[in-house]
């Protein structure tokens, strides 16, 4: 891959992104509780929801700034992460000419987004840890617009080592997006405070995962100012809705994240002591998530029978270096004791008889 080494950020942005004009709400910068509002069409008769959201979500903002200690200019929300994935894509790669870069196994969303909008995606391999092999990523002959790094990675769990990060953060001149969906589950720092250091590096977090917020679709990027500002300027003037904004300052409010982590991460290492005893359980990938990625033998049979038991988890057999494999999200204590039984009984009733007749 070429070393480019001034980062350029005009550069990189699509010649159509850079020229656009954005959409303007006439109510602007407006903070007057008082101001007669009759800009926007809207029905003046009050409920909780007759206004539109504030575009910028600035209160909803300034929380998070408080909890993440950075500046709100460092933040953008959006309808879950894989809004923002699509804006990174839709701000900086021109269709059917520019490219992106994965580390597969990984989140489906980045192939998504990208295939919608006709942008090739460059796929690298982990190596047979799991881990991110830079030189590969670097010796890439097509050079991609975005790096996506995913750490901790779905599906396989594991954070990738800050070196490897660091060192193509320095050599990689393009955009480096670090997707931290799972960062709250590891020991290992986020790289938020990174950011001042490189201008080319958006860090992706959301409230779906830790934070149980799932259902209000609010992902987080932190970036420069200036990467921030791209994307304020092509999303939807509204893509937020107050309900959303409500809840997730609600949420921050009352907040019981960490000590729902700590029961988590304790069902974890639960679960991972049973599986152990387990015996065709071929191999437990290490984790700094809240899944785990395990190799079973008969892990079509045991799939299967899970669903019938109304346990679903996600077969990621299909995936490079995945043969085998299935993703198991930790639950509540006693769902995952539910689990643990079925997988005790499926041990009983099915492994048995498969030796036996050694039926595949
Ligand atoms: C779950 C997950 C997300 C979350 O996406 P949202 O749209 O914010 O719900 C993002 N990235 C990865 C890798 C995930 O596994």
């Amino acid at each position: 891959m070429k070393i480019i080494n001034d980062f350029n950020l005009n550069n990189l942005v699509r010649q159509n992104i850079r020229k656009l004009k954005p959409y303007q709400s006439a109510r602007g910068e407006l903070n007057d509780k008082n101001a007669i509002l009759l800009d926007a069409n809207e029905n003046p008769f009050k409920n909780d929801y007759n206004r539109y959201p504030d575009p910028f979500q600035r209160k909803l903002k300034k929380e998070i700034a408080k909890h993440k200690d950075i500046s709100e200019s460092n933040i953008f929300l959006g309808n879950g992460s894989d809004e923002i994935i699509d804006l990174l894509i839709r701000v900086f790669c021109e269709p059917g000419k520019d490219s992106i870069l994965i580390n597969v196994p990984t989140y489906g969303m980045y192939e998504v987004c990208a295939n919608i909008n006709n942008v090739e995606v460059i796929k690298i391999e982990l190596d047979t840890n799991f881990q991110i092999d830079t030189d590969k990523i670097l010796a890439s002959k097509s050079v991609p617009k975005i790096i996506f790094i995913c750490s901790p990675n779905n599906p396989t769990g594991n954070i990738a080592p800050t070196e490897l990060i660091l060192n193509l953060l320095d050599n990689f001149k393009g955009i480096v997006v670090i997707d931290e969906a799972y960062i709250d589950f590891a020991n290992e720092p986020s790289f938020l405070n990174k950011i001042a250091r490189f201008p080319n590096l958006v860090i992706l977090q959301t409230f779906s995962k830790a934070r149980a917020m799932a259902g209000i679709r609010l992902g987080m990027a932190f970036a420069n100012p200036e990467i921030i500002e791209l994307l304020n300027k092509i999303k939807y003037p509204y893509n937020i809705s107050q309900l959303n904004q409500d809840a997730a300052l609600n949420a921050l409010k009352n907040d019981k994240t960490s000590s729902r982590i700590i029961d988590i991460l304790k069902q974890k290492q639960l679960i991972i002591s049973e599986l152990q005893k387990l015996s065709f359980v071929d191999k437990i990938w290490h984790s700094d998530a809240n899944f785990l990625l395990i190799k079973f033998q008969y892990h079509n049979e045991l799939f299967n029978f899970l669903k019938i038991k109304n346990i679903i988890i996600r077969d990621r057999s299909k995936e490079p270096k995945c043969e085998g494999c299935l993703r198991i999200t930790i639950g509540t204590s006693s769902e995952n004791s539910l689990l643990i039984d079925s997988l005790k009984q499926f041990e009983k009733l099915k492994v048995k008889s498969y030796e036996k007749n050694t039926i595949y």
